[in-house]
């Protein structure tokens, strides 16, 4: 199924309408297509012990939207809205996702530019879409670690661009850095600052963590979020729930320097990366184009996988919803 509303200047948002999954008919001409005033979300519904579906934050994804469709002079689409949208065909999708609690529905919500013109001004209508796919299938135990390529030539964001928002045009440009990667066997890119192209910023679709010495009160650091790192549900998730497990969590830049030679000398225990699609994902490997390194002992360490497994309960509901983030289909 889909869910849609629209928005037409001068009238504002329709009630969000539950149809049959099917094409759209849009103009040539639109302004998404041509200009690229297109945002989008990604959130996730899932399956609780007694079978109730929840939607893991819904209105952190409504807000993060919201500012994204600020920065491309969109509508915002009323937190209450999106919630009730990505609820409604969370319902309406229900019956698609198994029990197996590895699995998930995947809510895609996109908002785009319909109006046919080729003037530079924003666009007068809007489409507000929601789509539900059945994700899955990472284990809940042993993840392997990935290794990741650090780009020095492109860049994803620079000061005062659009990397803060989830725009469409930002991942297109990634895929040849990501080809790259995959041919140096690496899974995944590591962007830096478009400036010194030094500083890291974030992983592909994911934010990073660093754990800084071992044993039990190790210290966990993340980028500061400057504008040019997108501000992930999942990096605020992990904050919190760091914290609320008493380890010290701090933003702190980390150069590449930084990384290879804290990685050397045993101050960087455990990297990992986190986002919605893929939840917890530990960094084993690191290469560059002068030098590649092992971060620890090249596989998931012990924060990394206690996280990991504080995330995969909050967000199925095995425990107590202690920070209000479920919220029923
Ligand atoms: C969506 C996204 C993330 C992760 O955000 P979550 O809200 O945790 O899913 C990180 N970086 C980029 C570039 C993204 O697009």
């Amino acid at each position: 199924m889909m869910v849609t509303s629209t928005w037409v200047a001068g009238h504002g948002w329709d009630e969000p309408v539950l149809s049959p999954r099917a094409p759209l008919s849009i103009d040539p001409a639109m302004v998404g297509l041509h200009y690229g005033q297109v945002v989008f979300e990604g959130l996730k519904a899932y399956r609780r012990p007694d079978g109730r579906m929840c939607v893991f934050r819904p209105d952190a994804y409504a807000r993060r939207m919201q500012a994204s469709a600020r920065r491309f002079m969109m509508p915002e689409p009323p937190a209450e809205l999106f919630v009730s949208a990505v609820r409604q065909l969370a319902r309406a999708d229900e019956s698609w996702l198994p029990t197996d609690p590895d699995l998930s529905l995947y809510l895609r919500p996109i908002l785009f530019a319909t109006e046919p013109c080729l003037a530079l001004r924003p666009s007068t209508s809007y489409l507000f879409l929601v789509l539900a796919f059945v994700t899955g299938g990472f284990f809940s135990d042993a993840p392997d670690p990935i290794s990741v390529r650090i780009e020095e030539n492109h860049v994803r964001a620079a000061p005062g661009g659009t990397g803060a928002a989830k725009c469409a045009g930002n991942y297109a440009p990634t895929y040849p850095a990501q080809a790259n990667a995959v041919k140096e066997d690496c899974h995944q890119v590591v962007w830096l600052d478009a400036r010194e192209r030094a500083w890291v910023e974030e992983m592909s679709g994911m934010n990073l963590f660093f754990v800084h010495g071992a044993g039990l009160a190790p210290v966990i650091t993340t980028p500061p979020l400057d504008g040019t790192i997108l501000p992930g549900v999942t990096r605020d998730a992990i904050i919190e729930l760091a914290s609320a497990d008493g380890q010290r969590v701090k933003e702190a830049p980390m150069s590449v320097a930084g990384w290879r030679d804290g990685c050397a000398v045993g101050d960087i225990t455990e990297v990992f990366a986190c986002g919605t699609a893929a939840g917890v994902t530990p960094v084993g490997a690191v290469v560059t184009s002068a030098a590649s390194w092992v971060v620890g002992e090249g596989k998931a360490g012990p924060v990394t996988l206690r996280l990991r497994d504080r995330l995969w309960k909050a967000q199925r509901g095995l425990v107590p919803d202690t920070f209000g983030w479920l919220v029923s289909a």
